[in-house]
């Protein structure tokens, strides 16, 4: 059984102040684009995970994967035995690691959707919603994918309608970054200073309705963009480089350190791509459309 499951990037990410328990309040608004996973699972005597592809050699193949998290989770839920669950997880890479588009939280979305299949669970997506924000914030959007608006960690999503499909360049950094260690910057600057914020979402919801990419593009902003910039000063070259060569706008992802080049249309994103390639401001860059659905089966037949 094998599931795709998509990337995402942030269109606007509002991040509030640290809370008691150390979280954030977010409100963000998700795009899943198309640079995606394809995750296998199967049934198997000796359990485990094995990870090829784009930086698989940094993605732990044990027990802390969070595939393996997905599949411990869900055998708990159903009352089979999560130390012996008898399946094995291959996943092959798409999605930068450690890049702030969600690659980890990707992969347990699709996990959830394919074990479900695979161990035939009566189970409706709101079931598995609820499971996968155990999981982390990010996986209830990626199990539903198009646009969403996210709030409390960002794991309370509502869809947002657009008709409108977008053309992106995305630029992969040689190295990827913590989260946890840009949110740690966010409140040094935030403690040190007053790093501007980004304002209300309403102008931007009210952009991606009418699906003109140039109105998006001047609403597109991200607050954890001056933490990761502070982290990985280059991001600025990368990002100004973007946009001279044609982009309308360029955004950190999330956490970064991968950067999002929102283009006009098709052919001009392939022009931005050819360019920020030669720029050497980036290790790879890609092409990628959005929105796009969440996780999905491919080929949709059972391998029992
Ligand atoms: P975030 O969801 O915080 O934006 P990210 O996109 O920046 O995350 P991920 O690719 O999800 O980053 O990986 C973050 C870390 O999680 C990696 O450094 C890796 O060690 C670990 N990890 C665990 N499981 C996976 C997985 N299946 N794929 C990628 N990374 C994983």
């Amino acid at each position: 059984m094998t599931v795709r499951v998509p990337g995402k990037l942030n269109l606007h990410l509002g991040v509030g102040d640290v809370r008691g328990d150390g979280y954030h309040d977010l409100c963000t608004v998700f795009q899943a684009v198309a640079l995606t996973d394809d995750v296998t699972v199967s049934v198997a005597e000796e359990p485990g995970v094995e990870v090829v592809g784009e930086g698989s050699a940094a993605v732990p193949a044990g027990a802390s994967n969070l595939a393996w998290r997905a599949v411990q989770t869900l055998a708990t839920h159903v009352g089979r035995d999560p130390d012996d669950p008898k399946v094995r997880v291959a996943i092959r890479k798409g999605i930068p690691v450690a890049g702030g588009m969600a690659g980890g939280s990707a992969d347990a979305a699709a996990t959830l959707v394919a074990l479900a299949s695979l161990w035939r669970l009566e189970m409706g997506r709101d079931e598995l919603a609820t499971i996968a924000a155990k999981l982390g914030s990010d996986v209830p959007f990626l199990l539903h994918g198009g646009n969403a608006l996210g709030t409390g960690r960002g794991e309370q999503i509502v869809p947002v309608l657009s008709r409108h499909t977008y053309h992106w360049v995305l630029a992969f950094d040689r190295r990827g970054l913590s989260t946890p260690d840009v949110y740690t910057e966010l409140d040094r600057l935030r403690a040190e200073g007053d790093p501007p914020r980004v304002g209300s979402v309403e102008p931007l919801l009210e952009a991606l309705a009418t699906g003109d990419p140039r109105q998006l593009a001047l609403l597109l902003g991200n607050d954890l963009q001056a933490a990761a910039v502070s982290l990985r000063p280059g991001l600025r070259r990368t990002l100004r480089a973007g946009v001279s060569a044609g982009a309308l706008a360029g955004i950190v992802s999330g956490s970064g350190p991968t950067c999002a080049f929102l283009c006009g249309d098709a052919q001009s994103a392939v022009e931005v791509a050819a360019e920020l390639s030669g720029a050497g401001v980036c290790r790879t860059v890609r092409v990628a459309q959005g929105p796009v659905p969440g996780a999905r089966t491919v080929g949709g037949e059972e391998t029992r």
